[in-house]
């Protein structure tokens, strides 16, 4: 039997090892191959970027996922927390379902909208330009809730258009790009976003007990008819709102609350984030949080 030149066969070794890492990659397995590989190296350290196309919104990873400067990783690599995750899709049944109740939502929402424009029950009415009553769909299941409408808001009649505003829907829209929810897409036709106040405060000042007593029963019926599978509360007066106890987002992020049927969680105002830009990263954490609760795999 005539032997093989040894050179040859290292190469025929590693050509299969190479097409063996090639389907495991495909099949989504090599990356838990490796992170078990890592974790049995040793303490756990960021994971290894993930070869292919650049990621997506890579201007928003930098608005959002990018952390504080020192932190940032070694060339090459990417932090855990700023990975693709592994969730299966939703299934087709829930994606009709959800576009079912947007039909029987859409009458209701333009009911409430009309009496918030006609709303006398608090001063703000006399200094409002437009009452902004919300804008979105029950499609995908996600509401953002902030605090109330601004200069912008006032002038167009729709949350979140100003600064903050801005920074908001890049993250919905990093939201959507990085496929935190497959299957659903995300944007602001599809979330539904409001205020706590449907009003302007002068000067931007914070909403006052007695205006967030009058104007609550609206975003209350709004939450009844878009039936959320998850609630965003955007910043403090939201939080404390609907959360019902009085706090710092710093405390009262981080966990799953309960709103009726949906799963509520907290995370800063856009724009605390805006003066704070530390903040967005544990924004983008929120996200991906309310993404595994959207999903049913929270941790409970
Ligand atoms: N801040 C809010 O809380 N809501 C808006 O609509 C705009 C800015």
């Amino acid at each position: 039997m005539s032997e093989r030149d040894p050179r040859a066969e290292l190469a025929d070794i590693a050509s299969s090892v190479k097409r063996y890492v090639e389907r495991e990659r495909a099949a989504g397995t090599g990356e838990l191959l490796a992170r078990g590989a890592t974790a049995a190296r040793g303490p756990s350290r960021p994971a290894p970027l993930a070869e292919g196309p650049a990621p997506p919104a890579a201007a928003l990873s930098s608005a959002i996922a990018a952390p504080a400067s020192g932190e940032l990783p070694a060339p090459g690599r990417a932090y855990a927390f700023d990975l693709p995750p592994v969730h299966p899709p939703l299934n087709s049944i829930e994606i009709a379902e959800r576009a079912q109740m947007q039909s029987a939502a859409f009458p209701m929402l333009e009911l409430v909208a009309a009496e918030a424009r006609a709303c006398r029950k608090c001063g703000l009415c006399e200094t409002r330009k437009h009452a902004v009553p919300g804008v979105g769909s029950a499609t995908g299941g996600i509401v953002f809730v902030g605090e109330a409408p601004g200069a912008d808001e006032d002038a167009q009649g729709e949350p979140f258009v100003g600064r903050a505003g801005q920074l908001l829907t890049q993250i919905i829209k990093a939201m959507d790009e990085k496929q935190l929810i497959p299957g659903v897409t995300l944007d602001r036709s599809t979330v539904y976003i409001m205020n706590v106040l449907k009003c302007r405060p002068p000067e931007n000042r914070n909403p006052l007990p007695h205006e967030i007593e009058a104007c609550s029963p609206y975003l209350r019926r709004q939450l009844d008819v878009l039936k959320p599978r998850v609630i965003c509360c955007l910043g403090k007066f939201a939080a404390e709102l609907l959360v019902g106890v009085k706090g710092t987002i710093a405390g009262l992020r981080g966990k799953v609350y309960r709103y009726q049927g949906a799963k509520l969680i907290v995370t800063y105002h856009p724009a605390a984030c805006l003066r704070n830009p530390g903040y967005k990263r544990p924004v983008w954490e929120d996200m991906q949080l309310l993404a595994r609760e959207y999903l049913g795999q929270g941790v409970s």
